[in-house]
């Protein structure tokens, strides 16, 4: 029996009681159409580095993404089968004097994991470049081709996301811009880092390397070297919060901080707020670091990142979220909701 521990970044989750190895478009759609055929539990699992799967395994097929191929169209669009790994595809890009997809460098997984989350980092998300999914599609039982307006894009979220067990993603678009610049640098901390200003733009491979630099000082590339990068990235995503409920949430802050600090506001094309679920985390008392020795603690570059530090289980993993989640809540009446896909497990109530 695989383990699927040996498979996910965080090195947690047990075994699955069936594996295949889909290397084929039509590998994969017939994997997921057998499984479908005998209507068993499908795990659908590329770079594992998007989820916490349970001690106790997974009771279905484990279909393993292993499809590989680029397609370059001409004019900056690319279209990459969905196991291609995605930095790889990145650094192509940026040798190649593309540019879009530039600040999300150094981000674990594949290229068909993109869309799931609306993967982004540093000012920039796939949704921006994405034209095209290639899907095959569970219920109707056909591959079909989604459009942009299909798939349902938002903050770390997608129809993939929010309907999971529906589709397959075989294959994305990318439509990039052919130029040897970046697009404009939205991410102050970035722009400070190339010493640029916001919105201007820099050498795409001066960018890339910014980013990598970044990202490695918090810990957020996998590097067998770096103990902190055992996690699944972010654990929290940003609570984007209507006005009345940031409001609030200000006046908790200058309640229990006393000291004038504001939450962070980002404002949303809607009229809400997008606030830090870092600066919740740390306000409500979890430093970096937070839970060591181990055998599960939070990263000592960051505080979003949940790590195993060696010989964790899922379900202590889980009991140190919830009690940042519960910490969070109780100090700022935020619930705080988790990023990866929880196989298995829920954060809400004691283990199913
Ligand atoms: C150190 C580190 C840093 C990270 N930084 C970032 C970051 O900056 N920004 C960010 O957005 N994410 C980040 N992540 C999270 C993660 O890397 C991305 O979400 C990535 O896209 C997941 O890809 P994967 O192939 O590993 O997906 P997996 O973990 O294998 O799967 C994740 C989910 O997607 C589903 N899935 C995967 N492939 C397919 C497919 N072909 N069709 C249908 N469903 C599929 C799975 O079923 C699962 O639900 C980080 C993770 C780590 C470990």
């Amino acid at each position: 029996m695989s383990l699927l521990s040996e498979l996910t970044t965080l090195r947690l989750g047990g075994p699955a009681a069936n594996m295949i190895e889909a290397r084929t478009e039509d590998d994969v759609v017939a994997a997921v159409k057998d499984a479908d055929g005998r209507d068993e539990p499908l795990l659908v699992l590329a770079g594992g580095s998007n989820v916490v799967i349970a001690d106790d395994g997974f009771p279905g097929t484990v279909v393993r993404i292993l499809t590989r191929g680029v397609e370059d169209h001409g004019s900056g669009t690319l279209t990459a089968q969905a196991g291609e790994p995605w930095d790889p595809f990145v650094e192509r890009a940026v040798n190649n004097d593309l540019a879009g997809i530039e600040c999300l460098s150094g981000i674990p997984g594949s290229v068909g994991a993109t869309p799931i989350q609306n993967v982004g980092a540093y000012g920039q998300e796939v949704s921006e470049t994405i034209t095209r999914v290639r899907v095959y599609d569970r219920r109707a039982r056909e591959i079909k081709e989604l459009e942009p307006a299909d798939c349902g894009f938002s903050y770390r979220s997608s129809v993939f996301k929010r309907d999971p067990g529906h589709w397959v993603v075989l294959a994305v678009t990318y439509a990039l811009d052919a130029q040897p610049d970046s697009r404009p640098i939205r991410y102050a901390e970035l722009a400070r880092e190339l010493g640029v200003e916001p919105g201007a733009t820099a050498p795409l491979a001066d960018v890339r390397a910014a980013v990598l630099n970044l990202r490695r000082r918090k810990g957020m590339v996998l590097d067998p070297a770096d103990p902190d990068s055992v996690s699944a990235g972010s654990f929290f995503t940003n609570p984007i919060l209507d006005q009345a409920d940031f409001e609030r949430l200000r006046e908790r802050a200058q309640q229990l901080l006393g000291d004038g600090t504001q939450p962070p506001a980002w404002p949303e094309a809607d009229g809400r707020v997008k606030t830090s679920a870092a600066w919740l985390v740390e306000r409500a008392g979890f430093a970096r670091g937070y839970g060591s020795p181990g055998p599960v603690s939070l990263s000592t570059k960051h505080t979003l990142a949940l790590t195993n530090r060696g010989g964790a289980t899922a379900a202590q993993l889980l009991a140190l979220a919830r009690e940042i989640a519960d910490g969070v809540e109780r100090e700022f009446g935020v619930r705080l909701v988790p990023e990866p896909v929880l196989i298995g497990l829920t954060i809400d109530a004691e283990e199913q």
